[in-house]
């Protein structure tokens, strides 16, 4: 039994065991993948207040490592189910009314065990976006890629595109230029998500072509990707890019279903919850992209870790 559980280990998840460690509590964080959650695949880190640079890998380690040496356990399991667990007896008051004291909380993992606490912070973050056309699932490794950290090495000197056009399109067009011969970003309007500084250095590389107003209707190739198709969205016209790589940067979804018993979740199946993490059932925080909200940043996600583990650590007294 931890005094907190909290699921996922990505910024958010390991910011709240931070917090909850140095509150004098134990935390244990139940990772299904691996530690450090969306941000090992950036390849450079350059908004977090008081690093003017780091990778997002070496930046998911050093928290991890944060975290662990305060005493925080992480333990790779999937939770796939929270319950409060029976009570046997009801406490009772001096003055004979029942106590108000925090239920137990139950975690069941897919491996099969039950760990159990008095608070629990989920901290799920997001998966990446599928584009949902034909052949997606079947290139994925083989052209296909939604990591351009993980998989840009593989395309040296060959010609990609990048699907996309938030901060994680343009860092990783950006990541992409730096090697690869041609780098095509398509993007289905005009006007960029991502931060303008971003697009600026993007429009200054010579081996970088915008494709705008258009989206990716095909993907050729039979044992690999030797092509995509894309469509204007204005005119129809229909045009062939030779790419060797399509990197798939469209955003990200929650994966909060299996909670659903427990806290209340969006239309886009993010966990409602406010600025102070509450989810409206006793004991059960959230923190992070898995929340209702409207910045989804690393300072946002280390900023709810902490008001997370903090109310959870208040509740459990
Ligand atoms: P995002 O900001 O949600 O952008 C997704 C992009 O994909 C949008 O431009 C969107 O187009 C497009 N898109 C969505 N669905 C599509 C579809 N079915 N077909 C074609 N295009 C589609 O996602 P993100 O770039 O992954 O970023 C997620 C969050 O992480 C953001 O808050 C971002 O700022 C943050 N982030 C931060 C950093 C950093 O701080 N260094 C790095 C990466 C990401 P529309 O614009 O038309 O909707």
């Amino acid at each position: 039994m931890a005094d907190v559980i909290i699921i996922g280990a990505g910024p958010a998840g390991l910011s709240a065991a931070i917090y909850v460690q140095r509150a004098g509590k134990q935390a244990l964080l139940l990772e299904a993948m691996t530690y450090g959650g969306q941000i090992v695949n950036t390849p450079e880190v350059e908004n977090y207040p008081g690093i003017p640079k780091i990778s997002g890998f070496d930046f998911a380690t050093a928290l991890y490592e944060q975290a662990t040496a305060l005493g925080a356990e992480l333990v790779f399991d999937k939770a796939e189910k929270i319950e409060k667990k029976p009570e046997d007896t009801p406490e009772s008051t001096t003055e004979g009314k029942p106590a108000t004291k925090a239920e137990v909380l139950q975690v069941t993992t897919s491996g099969g065990a039950v760990y159990e606490a008095k608070a629990v912070i989920l901290a799920t973050g997001a998966r990446n976006r599928k584009l949902m056309i034909d052949r997606e699932e079947e290139l994925t490794g083989r052209g296909v890629s939604y990591c351009a950290t993980c998989d840009g090495a593989f395309y040296k000197g060959k010609p990609v595109a990048v699907n996309g056009g938030g901060n994680t399109a343009l860092e990783d067009a950006l990541f992409l230029s730096n090697y690869c011969s041609r780098v095509y970003l398509v993007h289905r309007r005009e006007g960029f998500r991502g931060e303008p500084q971003a697009l600026e250095a993007l429009r200054g590389k010579e081996n970088v072509e915008f494709v705008l107003n258009a989206t990716v209707t095909k993907l050729t190739g039979d044992s690999k990707l030797t092509g995509i198709q894309v469509t204007d969205k204005l005119t129809g016209a229909v045009r062939e890019l030779e790419v060797d790589g399509l990197f798939i940067a469209i955003g990200q979804e929650p994966e909060n279903r299996a909670f659903g018993n427990m806290v209340t979740l969006d239309k886009a199946g993010y966990i409602s919850a406010g600025e102070d993490c509450t989810t409206g059932t006793p004991g059960v925080f959230t923190a992070g992209d898995c929340r209702t909200k409207a910045v989804r940043q690393l300072t946002t996600a280390a900023s709810d870790g902490a008001v997370a583990a903090l109310a959870a650590c208040s509740y459990i007294g």
